[in-house]
């Protein structure tokens, strides 16, 4: 798992720029499904045979990044973001775009953090004029934070573990479940840091009779967080509310049941900020059940979240006892 989780972090995919991602997923989990197809908008659906009840899970595949919208004369990238990303954590990061160019962000001179916008900071890729920057790098490319996986034992840190943790909980499971019971749409989604584009469309397309969404969530156990309940290496977490969705009593009461019957570690969560996939699954058509199984992750949209392996399990645990489990609604 550790292993899957370092070469699924180390390709750049900012939203609306899934091509790597998604092919690598695509070998990743060929030989798992029934039927593997790319919709329109690019999310990546596996099918598994299993049952009536058609079970759809979603993973975003992209992650947050900056796009290019004017490069000056001196050859220095200014940029926009794409999601959700505070403008204090950028300074001296590293960032890559996807056809390899690297660069730096730098920031003009501020007397105070506060005044630190996007409007202040720029990318800086080595080009010493415009004309040799744009050799490397058009208006309108995307970037994504450049760092390595770093191995700390229990617990790993890397750039976008927002979401390749639920990726690679649903590969995973992909991998280990045996007796499926419920026709299983395993769905690597697009575009879901700029407003759950891809989770719509294809939610539309599946019309499951029940979504449930993989994704990490935010932490209260560093010095003076906020007062949020979930912990790391506490288990999965089995959300309740956050501000894109109320988790549909049925599975909220699903979930813990099948974490209860199969001693998988749980906690329950409630995010004040933030949505996902599942936020969009829900609006579905007529509606449809919705809930997210999260990995507890500390520093979210920064280059350096971290996730406890024991909460990875369990999701994956949980994930395969909600497959293999006739539902009926
Ligand atoms: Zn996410």
């Amino acid at each position: 798992m550790k292993d899957l989780l370092r070469r699924l972090t180390s390709i750049p995919a900012p939203s609306g720029r899934e091509e790597q991602i998604r092919a690598f997923i695509q070998a990743e989990i060929k030989d798992y499904c029934d039927d593997l197809t790319v919709d329109t908008m690019g999310n990546l659906i596996a099918f598994k045979r299993g049952g009536k009840t058609k079970l759809q899970f979603a993973a975003h595949m992209d992650e947050i990044g900056v796009i290019v919208t004017a490069i000056d004369e001196q050859g220095f990238l200014r940029f926009g973001n794409v999601g959700g990303i505070r403008p204090h954590q950028l300074y001296a990061q590293r960032v890559r775009f996807p056809n390899g160019t690297a660069g730096v962000i730098g920031a003009e001179k501020v007397d105070d953090l506060k005044q630190l916008t996007l409007e202040k900071l720029y990318i800086d890729i080595g080009a010493a004029s415009a004309a040799e920057a744009k050799t490397k790098v058009n208006v309108g490319e995307i970037a994504a934070f450049d760092y390595p996986f770093v191995d700390l034992g229990q617990r790993v840190v890397a750039k976008a573990l927002d979401d390749r943790v639920g990726c690679a909980v649903l590969i995973e499971a992909l991998k280990r479940v045996t007796k499926p019971q419920n026709d299983l749409y395993c769905t690597f989604t697009v575009q879901e840091e700029v407003g759950l584009r891809g989770a719509k469309t294809a939610a539309f397309g599946i019309e499951p009779d029940l979504g449930i969404a993989l994704d990490v969530t935010g932490t209260g156990d560093t010095p003076e967080a906020p007062k949020l309940a979930m912990k790391l290496g506490q288990g999965a977490a089995i959300k309740v509310k956050d501000v894109s969705l109320i988790t549909h009593p049925q599975v909220k009461e699903l979930l813990t049941m099948l974490a209860e019957k199969n001693g998988i570690p749980y906690q329950f969560e409630v995010l004040p900020f933030g949505g996902t996939d599942a936020g969009a699954i829900q609006l579905t058509k007529a509606g449809i059940p919705a809930g997210v199984i999260s990995i507890p992750c500390r520093y979210l949209h920064s280059p350096s979240e971290m996730i406890d392996l024991n909460d990875l399990e369990a999701a994956v645990r949980l994930v395969v006892a909600t497959m293999e489990h006739p539902i009926t609604l």
